[in-house]
Formats: structure tokens, sequence, C-alpha cells
């Protein structure tokens, strides 16, 4: 009919407008390495904010099953030094890390409490337990103290349910790493001030508080409560005196990357959101002016959500999704490739679209629609069918609706091939020299590469394609599993009180 032709239009307009040619991912790769050199040029140099996170010594090659980081307590050693907080990595064997730990992720739209047991030197993670809890949509635009009283009730539940064998020793408080996967400029190894919002939060009185302190207050005020259980209130007064490490995601999935393999150089997430690190050299970091020995690496926060460039194919459903986001202007290539916006915001728009085009929302539809009183509906089903094809009979709408998921997920899928050429291009590992070998292993998690099959073979496939066959040889794509989650924990044992 003349309506699906209208409908089928857009739907093309949409595709060309969606194109990633290979010509314009290389110009999307060039453009990264332009923003990450004005970002790490200078403070506020670029969208792209390559926060400091000082590593040094990371393990290459080393022999322990076990990693051990360390964090400088404070930063009064290294004056005038504006980088977040300071990351030791190193493959520490003299320590004997055992015990419990506690981890909480707080993620997109979940957060995760998790309790290791760890078994010492040579016993690894002996046990772990987590829970999954999903955080209601109203605390993610209310107030801080609501949000962090949830956060720090499930935790105080969860604790409470603490089995045989798996409480802290006699005398030990209980030590938590907790990783927060929005922007935070840390402050120390235990604190940190969240500089903005992502991912569908937008919580105003949160932006610029010490997060660690946020939980901590929070914890206070639940003991204080006399609504929660007699256990947990009786657990509460422990908690209070809980120790935290604050560590960001993806500086956690790098670090754990490089502890199973040591020719990991960059991570990347793609959950919820989005965000790369890597490791850079230090001379090749203007906007630090430590007195640290130069000769040493750091890992960078890109904080690449919110890369945006010319070069980037948006669409008029893009950038309405952008305006009627929380954060307008802000987290462009998020808002292109990330888990959050694909599907409920991008394919919606579109379909929404061709919905309108075919008539389907005709005000005398409706009403026929509405008034229709038959019992099995048969209006309705033939509106759906006649106008918009939507029963499962309809194997046109199927696959149109079908082809409408690949046009969106393979621009996400090749945009965020580029964004890692344009690290590999900084980091100069995008050529082979001299018949090298060396292998550049990017660290890969989140719900979105996990799971979504199609994704990762397109951006798999685009990487080869940007690369060529013989550098990509010599790179590798993989799943580092749960750098944000159990990472944390290994944290929190690593700079234990007690060890
Ligand atoms: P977060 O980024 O919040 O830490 P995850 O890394 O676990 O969380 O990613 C969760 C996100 O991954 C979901 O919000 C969703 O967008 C995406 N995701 C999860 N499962 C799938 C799937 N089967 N297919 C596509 N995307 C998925
Ligand atoms: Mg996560």
């Amino acid at each position: 009919s003349r309506k699906w032709a209208r409908a089928m239009a857009i739907l093309r307009e949409f595709e060309e407008n969606c194109g990633t040619p290979i010509g314009k991912l290389r110009q999307v790769a060039d453009a990264m390495t332009v923003e990450m050199h004005a970002g790490l040029a200078s403070e506020g140099g670029s969208k792209l904010k390559m926060l400091i996170s000082y590593v040094d010594n990371l393990p290459s090659g080393f022999t322990t099953d076990f990693p051990y980081f360390s964090y400088t307590r404070d930063q009064g050693n290294f004056p005038g030094i504006d980088f977040s907080y300071v990351v030791l990595v190193s493959y520490h064997v003299d320590k004997d890390e055992k015990g419990l730990f506690y981890a909480l992720d707080l993620g997109g739209t979940n957060f995760r409490v998790i309790r290791v047991l760890l078994g010492g030197k040579h016993g690894g993670v002996v046990k772990q337990e987590f829970e999954e809890v999903s955080i209601p949509p109203h605390l993610m635009t209310g107030s801080s103290d609501a949000l962090f009283d949830y956060i720090a009730a499930a935790l105080a539940r969860f604790v409470a349910t603490e089995g045989e064998g798996l409480h802290p020793s006699p005398g030990r408080q209980r030590e938590l790493g907790f990783t927060f996967s929005f922007p935070v400029r840390q402050t120390s190894i235990a604190s940190g001030n969240l500089m903005k919002w992502t991912k569908g939060f937008s919580i105003e009185d949160a932006v610029g508080q010490d997060v660690v302190g946020e939980l901590t207050k929070a914890m206070e005020r639940i003991g204080l409560d006399m609504c929660v259980s007699a256990l947990v209130s009786y657990l509460v007064g422990s908690l209070i005196g809980m120790i935290y490490n604050l560590v960001n995601d993806i500086v956690g999935t790098l670090a754990g990357g490089r502890f199973y393999n040591p020719d990991v150089i960059a991570a990347v997430i793609l959950g919820t959101g989005t965000n790369a690190a890597y490791v850079e050299r230090a001379h090749a970091i203007p906007k630090w002016h430590g007195l640290l020995p130069k000769s040493w690496e750091m890992v960078i926060n890109m904080e690449w959500g919110n890369f945006r460039s010319s070069h980037l194919p948006l669409t008029e459903y893009d950038q309405d999704l952008d305006a009627e986001s929380l954060n307008p202007g802000e987290q462009i290539f998020e808002k292109i490739i990330s888990g959050m916006y694909l599907g409920e915001e991008i394919v919606c728009r579109v379909l929404l679209k061709m919905a309108e085009e075919a008539g389907f929302f005709w005000t005398p539809n409706m009403s026929a629609m509405h008034h229709d009183t038959s019992s099995d509906l048969r209006v309705v089903g033939s509106k759906l069918k006649d106008i918009l094809e939507i029963p499962s009979t309809s194997l046109k709408m199927r696959k149109a609706i079908v082809e409408l998921c690949d046009i969106v997920a393979t621009r996400g899928a090749r945009l965020s091939a580029a964004g890692i050429v344009g690290i590999l291009k900084k980091l100069e590992r995008d050529t082979v020299k001299d018949g090298e070998k060396q292998k550049s292993v990017v660290a890969l998690d989140g719900g979105l590469y996990e799971h979504y099959s199609k994704f990762s073979t397109c951006m798999e496939s685009a990487l080869k394609e940007l690369l060529g066959e013989e550098v990509s040889d010599n790179i590798v794509i993989e799943h580092s599993n749960d750098g944000s989650g159990i990472g944390a924990a290994l944290l929190a044992a690593s700079h234990s009180q007690y060890l």
C-alpha cells in the first residue's frame, strides 16, 4: 500500500543517515585520537576528560596468581598534581590476602552487592556470592539521600545474610570496594567527587559531593532508623565503621584485564553506558606536572561516552533523543552506541515515526479501535494488520523491525570499533613495525558486549576492516570478566587495613 511505502521510505532514509562506510569510520577514529591528545594537553581541553588515575608498575608477564593493587593514601607527596588518585598496581606476593571482602557495584539501572571469600596467597577466590538489586526509576532523579539510603539498606540486608564461615575475623571491620560507574574526580583511595551524572541519572544535590561520604552518611541514617529489622540494625552499627575503597569501573576492568593478561593495553565497557580506559606513557600527558619519574605508565579514564565529532552519523532521531534527554548536548557517543539508548530510544523512535507515516495513529482509526465491541477485538486486529501489519503473521513487518535493529546496532558497533582504533592510533599500535609480533589486548566488558552477539561480532569485523589483516593478527579482543565487581573486592582486599 501507499502508506506502507511511506513507512519503508522512513526506514530507508534512516538507514542512509546511519551509514558508517569505512572512510567515515577512519575519520571518527582520527577524531578520537585528536581529542585524546587535546584532553591530555590541558584540563578541559576536550570533550574527553581523559582523567588521570596514576598507575605505576603495571604487572607485565608476572607469575603470581593474585593481583596486588595499592594506592597511595593521599596526595600530600605530590603537590600540584591534579590527577585524581594514584593506583599502584604491582604483583605483591608478600601479603597473604585472605578473608571476607565486600564490593558494591553501582552501574546503570542495577547495582550489585558482592561478597568474596579469599583463600590467601594461593587460594584465590574461595567463595563468592552476590545479589543484584534494581534501582527504582524515581530514585534515579530524586535526591542524593534517597538514592544512598536505598543502597545502604540493600547493602545492610545483604550483609545480614552472611552464612556459616562467612564472617569477618574477630576484631576486624568489614571492608568494601565501591565501584561507581560515573565520572568522579577522586581525591583519595576512599573519596571522590561526582563530576556529573550520565545514563539517565540526574540527582542535582549529589553533583560535586563525595560519593563515599554520601554512602557512609546513609549508613549512619539507617543505623538510627528503627524500621530496619533487629538483625540489620545490629549489623549497621558495624557497617558505619566499614572501610571503603572507591574505584571507577573502567579502571577496575583494565586492572583486572591486565591481571589475567599482561598484554592488555586498553579496556572498553559496553553496557548501559560506555567508557574506555587505556595505559598511557607518562611523558605523553602534558597536563600532568607531577614530580614522579616520567618513565611510568598511567591509566587514563577517557570518559569516552562524552566524545562527539562532526563525523558521527547523527540523525534527526538522535537529535530528538538528545534534546529530550536529562543531559542534552552531553554523552553523544554514548547515546549512539550504548545499551541504554539503542532499543528503548533509537529503534523505538524510528518505529514510532514509521507508524505515524503509515497513518496508524489517525484518529478515526483510534476511535474505530476504541469502539470495537467484538469479544476478540476484531477491528483492532484488522487495523494492526492492515496498517502496521503488526500481527505475528506479517513477515514483512517482522523483517522491517529486524532490519531497523540491524541498522541501529551496526552503527553503534562500527563506531565502537572506530573508537578503539582511535586508542590504538594514539598508542601507535595501529601499524606493524618491523614485523613485530607484540600483541595488543583490549579488555571488553558490559552487558551489551557480552549478550548481544550480533553487536560484538559486527564490532570485531569492523576492527579487522579498519586495521587490515596484518595488524589485526596482533590485536586481541578479550572478554574481561567482571572487573567492576570482583575487581573491586580484590582491590578492597589488596589494601586491606589488616594485611
Ligand atoms: P551497567 O552498564 O549498568 O554496569 P551491564 O554492563 O550489566 O550494566 O550492562 C547492562 C546493559 O546491557 C543493559 O542495560 C542493556 O542495555 C544491555 N544488555 C543486557 N543484555 C542484553 C542483551 N541480551 N542484548 C542487548 N543488550 C543487552
Ligand atoms: Mg557495570
